[in-house]
């Protein structure tokens, strides 16, 4: 598919899911043709989607970036969540050469010291493990919302993703977090007991602290890095990620 053309499918389902309830969106995407992949990070609006997935049985992929730095409470939710709904969730895996290079040249917490490094450590544990779990897919699925931060505040329903060649489809981006918390009490979804001791977005261990009251929903992922709109590489731009060094192997990954 051209790049013209995928934009403009990405135009029109944008439209058609505008207009659908989250169910009814995740539905027609399973509908369509071609494999779709939803990737979670085992985050509350992630686990609202493998519910709904779960729940209703449809033929979506559902994948996770094991990225081996993850919060022990995070992995025993990807059992807990599996047996709840009696699917599986596929574990994605770095390699072991780009952990040992990334090690070698930064140190094994080598991301706190630069941004450079830290985007090549996501670009070993996340990007390049998300390449594979996107492999032969046409539509990947994200828990994506727009009130997660002003990076996002602009996220579509579906939207192409012409480096990767596929739609993104973003189902609760219009979803609020108080509508989420009720879907998640109301379904008696499980979720990760980290976001009761204040972290409202989880990614790895070292990377993630709990956020004070009145902070944005993501200040606590790489805390230390001023960027406000810092991000793993698994959602930036091609603009964006243009910006980001190029010295490193890794880091070219970062603009897929
Ligand atoms: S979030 Fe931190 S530990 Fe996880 S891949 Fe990125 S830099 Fe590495």
């Amino acid at each position: 598919m051209t790049s013209a053309s995928l934009e403009n499918r990405a135009s029109a389902l944008n439209k058609q899911l505008e207009s659908l309830d989250l169910a009814g969106r995740l539905a027609l995407v399973a509908g369509l043709e071609g494999k779709a992949v939803f990737t979670t990070s085992l985050g509350i609006e992630d686990q609202v989607i493998t519910a709904a997935i779960g729940s209703d049985k449809l033929g979506i992929e559902v994948s996770t970036l094991e990225t081996g730095r993850l919060f022990n409470e995070t992995v025993a939710l990807i059992d807990e969540t599996e047996e709840t709904y009696g699917i599986l969730i596929k574990r994605f895996y770095p390699e072991q050469d780009d952990i040992d290079a990334f090690a070698a040249k930064y140190g094994m917490n080598g991301f706190y010291d630069s941004v450079e490094a830290r985007h090549a450590c996501c670009g070993a544990r996340k990007v390049k493990p998300l390449a594979r779990a996107l492999e032969g897919a046409s539509f990947w699925i994200t828990g994506l919302r727009r009130g997660q931060s002003g990076n996002r505040a602009d996220t579509p329903f579906a939207e192409a993703d012409l480096d990767r060649g596929l739609i993104k489809i973003n189902p609760l981006a219009d979803w609020d977090i108080e509508t989420i918390r009720a879907h998640v009490a109301a379904k008696e979804i499980p979720v990760n007991p980290l976001h009761a001791r204040g972290y409202p977005s989880i990614g790895c261990e070292p990377c993630t602290r709990a956020i004070k009251p009145g902070e944005p929903e993501r200040a606590g992922r790489w805390w230390w890095e001023n960027d406000e709109k810092r991000e793993c590489g698994l959602h930036v731009p091609e603009t964006a990620a243009s910006a980001i060094p190029q010295s490193t192997p890794l880091a070219s990954s970062l603009v897929r």
